[in-house]
């Protein structure tokens, strides 16, 4: 799994380390957007179990012309290939999207009966998920109106569905995109349309059994790029997505859209990656997808970067074929500005640390960390997003060329700011916390994420002779780790150095930070559970482990106080400084363990600490966070690029934000169906 997804977001969060994104990581520089940000529209709609929200693309008045154009040109690359997510995920997709987009625009009816509604509903939630099936548990959607008030529909705005494409809204056939359940033949038990319906699992693996030579070490990625189907001999074959072959009419626009980035490119290398991208698109060779791979990963300098193609294999049963998606990232420039001054004073933060002499490196060197923002998706990365990607999916080229791994900064933020108001105003006691937080919490979290990246991972060193963290402290290993990491952020989050360096123009930024860490460890997490469970995932672990320990070792200084009020319970911080101190003395110990791979104390702290979970205060976060209504999934509106023309020259491309989903819908599917 590459792709890091936030896939609920009340509940679960995919997170590698490096990814560590975590709970509230905001990404934005609020000083440098301020009006705009204030009256921003975070969130637009909500309806069945899907909120759709908005991003806003930060860092785009940094571009140059060229660079304003090179977005656009690979946006409009990849909303060209929109349509082919919809038809790989399901046969007659893209038809029944006709359909219904025709009924939506030409419909006079009757627009307030609950029947309307539930056709709207329906509607939008077919478009959220690119097709019928649910983007997230791959079940068919159930329309909540009647097949004769669909045909009335239908007739009523002068269009038409086929009899089988009308009879699959309502009946039990084709219930599953995708099905995993191995007690049933899964290519016939999944709805995806990478293989004709009739063929089965057996067939579709002793076809590529014969392909696949097991003696070389660059194998290319079989089966990616192609449709299994059935020739009228009865034998099976492929059939490539290609300029000349499937969803050519679609690939053939990418590729103009592709020429036109090429043209405008950074620099010699990404124009190179992009050279060889359009010779895979026009042959479909997947020897070329792999030069293409090893291209893109080492084209490394410029601050824009692209991922456009089939590149996940989540969608198929078995494994083989890509789901096209596309993101449109433009360098985090704030963050990567920050993170820059803080790998440049990276042995004061190794000197000054809290942990022992011992243990500090002599010459520390940062960790390098990626921060972009997201200008454009399409395809299988929107509505719905990932908020981190880590690619080349091929062993064989991570493991010889390396790979890209970058956080969808603004993405995160959009979801920081659309949660924010709710879950704020429920969990702060102080109007004081209250304004910190929505004042800071964006920059905090950020110098929170870099702190712990550049320097946290980088800090500290095992005593000669002890074996890795993995081998010494196993299991709790990458807990530990994460608690270490965000303890570094932590101390110095709170030193007035920072302040020196620029990084931030007030200590308020870290005070934010402390709030939001107590809060969000000794309690917001927790949302995330069901009744019952106990923590497993790492970072939660962590933030609990860290926010718990310190908690208790305040106690009696009453440094952290817990409080009620109305039946409601509050951790509030009473002194900062001191909480700083025993941040420090907790990454001391963190740190001694790691150093010296000291097990029990390791596993000690952890299962004091950072695994069960208080079921009274589970419960009532679980029904203070019910009652904000906030729906389990979110998507994304698109912005929208627009070129300003002199003549035939591009003299500058504004950026708008719509608001309406339902809109940029119907828009799509008028500029952007190349599959009819
Ligand atoms: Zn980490």
């Amino acid at each position: 799994m590459k792709r890091v997804s936030l896939v609920l977001s009340a509940s679960i969060f995919f997170m590698s380390c490096n990814q560590q994104g975590s709970e509230p990581k905001v990404a934005t520089e609020e000083v440098m957007n301020k009006d705009s940000h204030d009256n921003f529209q975070w969130e637009t709609e909500q309806f069945a179990d899907l909120r759709i929200l908005r991003y806003q693309i930060e860092g785009w008045d940094n571009l140059s012309l060229k660079q304003k154009e090179l977005v656009y040109y690979l946006t409009q690359a990849g909303l060209s290939g929109r349509d082919i997510t919809w038809d790989q995920y399901y046969r007659h997709n893209l038809e029944i999207r006709n359909a219904l987009e025709a009924i939506v625009k030409n419909y006079n009816g009757d627009k307030e009966s609950e029947d309307w509604k539930n056709f709207m509903t329906y509607t939008k939630r077919v478009w959220f998920s690119n097709g019928i099936h649910h983007h997230y548990s791959n079940a068919k959607m159930k329309p909540g109106f009647e097949k004769a008030y669909f045909e009335q529909l239908l007739s009523e705005s002068n269009t038409s569905l086929s009899a089988e494409a009308t009879d699959v809204l309502f009946n039990d056939k084709d219930m599953k995109k995708v099905s995993k359940d191995s007690d049933q033949d899964l290519l016939l038990a999944s709805a995806v349309n990478f293989y004709d319906p009739d063929i089965t699992e057996e067939e579709a693996i002793a076809f590529y059994k014969k392909q696949i030579d097991p003696n070389t070490k660059t194998p290319i990625s079989y089966g990616l790029n192609s449709k299994l189907v059935r020739a009228e001999d009865g034998s099976i074959k492929e059939v490539k997505w290609s300029a000349e072959g499937m969803y050519g009419s679609a690939i053939t626009e990418i590729i103009g859209w592709l020429e036109k980035a090429q043209g405008v490119a950074e620099n010699e290398a990404q124009g190179k990656a992009l050279g060889i991208l359009i010779d895979y698109y026009k042959t479909g060779d997947l020897k070329k997808w792999d030069e293409y791979n090893i291209a893109w990963v080492e084209a490394t300098e410029g601050d824009i970067d692209y991922i456009n193609s089939f590149i996940e294999v989540y969608d198929d049963p078995l494994g083989y074929k890509a789901t096209y998606e596309t993101v449109v990232q433009i360098k985090d420039f704030d963050a990567s500005k920050k993170m820059a001054v803080i790998s440049d004073n990276i042995q004061y933060f190794e000197d000054n640390s809290p942990i022992m002499n011992e243990h500090k490196k002599p010459n520390v060197k940062g960790v390098t960390y990626k921060m972009v923002n997201v200008a454009g998706e399409a395809g299988a990365t929107t509505p719905s997003t990932p908020i981190g990607v880590n690619l080349p999916n091929a062993n064989w080229i991570r493991a010889e060329h390396g790979s890209k791994s970058v956080s969808l900064a603004n993405i995160e933020h959009a979801y920081e700011e659309a949660k924010g108001a709710g879950f704020l105003e429920e969990f702060t006691f102080t109007k004081e916390e209250l304004e910190r937080a929505k004042k800071y919490a964006g920059n905090s979290s950020k110098m929170h994420t870099a702190l712990h990246e550049v320097v946290g991972h980088a800090s500290g060193k095992l005593n000669d002779g002890v074996g890795t963290p993995k081998e010494t402290l196993r299991n709790y290993a990458s807990t530990l780790e994460e608690g270490r990491a965000d303890l570094v952020a932590l101390y110095y989050i709170m030193d007035p150095k920072l302040m020196e360096m620029g990084l931030i123009d007030t200590m308020e930024v870290g005070k934010a930070e402390y709030d939001n860490y107590i809060r969000n460890g000794l309690m917001l997490q927790l949302r995330r559970l069901e009744v019952g469970e106990i923590i497993e995932e790492d970072h939660m672990r962590n933030r609990q482990l860290v926010a718990k320990w310190a908690y208790e070792t305040g106690k009696e200084d009453n440094i952290i106080e817990k409080k009620t009020l109305d039946g409601k319970t509050y951790f509030v911080i009473n002194d900062y400084d001191k909480l700083r101190e025993i941040f420090g003395d907790q990454l001391r110990e963190i740190q001694r363990i790691k150093s010296e791979g000291d097990y029990e104390a390791g596993k000690k702290l952890v299962e004091t600490y950072g695994v069960q979970v208080d079921p009274a205060i589970h419960k009532e976060v679980l029904a203070r966070t019910e009652k904000l209504h906030i729906a389990p999934y979110n998507g994304f509106i698109q912005p929208e690029l627009k070129p300003v023309m002199e003549g035939d020259s591009i003299t500058d491309i504004e950026v708008n934000y719509p608001t309406d989903f339902t809109q940029q819908m119907l828009m799509y599917g008028e500029k952007y169906s190349f599959l009819k």
